[in-house]
């Protein structure tokens, strides 16, 4: 099978030559559909994650067919569609396993980081970790909810957002985007946080109705003045400088969540967090049943990405534009 390897940190793709693998016990073969590139793929290339084991195939939003079944596997049935994500697999037998919260396991697995992923015609998953995909859902265009949307997603909900509720989200990146579409469709009122002003029309299309130029207006009073603040601020950028920004827009009991951080610390205004109640937090992807509710209310809501699909061998060129600041838009590799 064809495969795109990441050999070392700081080194290129190695585009590649290998056996399909036979799936052991507990595992599923599955033929990849689309995989998308992630910004973790470049931070995996980058060393960002001093616990990847190289040579990796890199890739986390993978979907694709189950085309093969290990030892006592009987669930998902051969020529099923599923997704894949972060989360490889966990102990099983944990605290946090136990109630659900696989995401959280200390003993987790990464896909594309610890093992491999989706940068290829064939991956080896977990039986009990592919979420299986609703009727209807285009794999390609689907491949990055196992991700961004997932995380979007999940955040929301982390961070409290249900119907009413006024939720501010900065960045309208891959999971920005997605986030802002989520919240409304929760039927939350929904603000956008830019950096500035050429993004007002999009978060608009989006659903959004407030935007705010960072570049020119402080978001923090901008969102108090919108009906007295934000519950939920959703950090989507890759800025904790940016989240930062906005903590004086918060409204009482309100809550900023990052998904998205940067490398500097975050600094916290405490007496006005004291006296307003005033809440941070923050949550990586997801666990599995996180993915199946957030594949389904894509589904029932009709929200997927815009994606450009590219091929396996353009996927090196596609991290080097994420990393020189040039790439647009979620690229998927697609197989079909
Ligand atoms: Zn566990
Ligand atoms: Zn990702």
């Amino acid at each position: 099978m064809r495969a795109a390897v990441a050999t070392e940190v700081n080194a290129p793709l190695t585009r590649t030559e290998r056996d399909v693998p036979t799936p052991g016990p507990g595992e599923v073969l599955v033929k990849v559909s689309a995989c998308g590139v992630c910004y973790s793929d470049l931070g995996l290339v980058q060393g960002h994650y001093p616990f990847a084991r190289f040579p990796v195939i890199p890739g986390h939003e993978i979907t694709g067919t189950v085309v093969g079944l290990g030892e006592g596997v009987s669930w998902p049935e051969v020529g099923t569609a599923v997704g894949a994500q972060f989360l490889y697999d966990s102990c099983g037998h944990c605290d946090y396993c136990a109630r659900g919260d696989q995401i959280l396991c200390p003993a987790k697995r990464v896909t594309g980081i610890v093992v491999d992923g989706g940068y290829a015609e064939y991956v080896l998953l977990k039986a009990g970790y592919v979420t299986p995909l609703p009727a209807g859902l285009d794999p390609v265009t689907a491949a990055p909810l196992m991700c961004a949307g997932l995380t979007a997603f999940n955040g929301l909900r982390q961070g409290g957002a249900r119907a009413g509720s006024r939720v501010a989200v900065i960045g309208t990146g891959g999971i920005g985007a997605l986030a802002i579409r989520y919240a409304v469709a929760m039927g939350a009122r929904v603000a956008v946080v830019g950096r500035s002003a050429r993004g007002a029309e999009e978060a608009r299309a989006l659903g959004a109705e407030l935007h705010i130029a960072a570049s020119d207006t402080d978001p923090g009073p901008a969102l108090k003045s919108w009906a007295g603040g934000a519950d939920v601020i959703l950090n989507a950028s890759p800025s904790t400088e940016a989240a930062a920004a906005t903590l004086g827009g918060l409204a009482p009991d309100g809550t900023l969540l990052l998904c998205g951080y940067g490398p500097e610390p975050l600094v916290l205004p405490t007496q006005p967090m004291v006296l307003s109640r005033l809440h941070v937090a923050a949550s990586p992807s997801g666990s599995p049943h996180d993915l199946r509710d957030t594949l389904a209310f894509s589904a029932a809501h009709g929200i997927l990405p815009a994606v450009t699909p590219i091929t396996l061998d353009e996927a090196p060129a596609a991290l080097d534009a994420m990393a020189a600041g040039t790439a647009h838009g979620r690229r998927v590799i697609a197989f079909v």
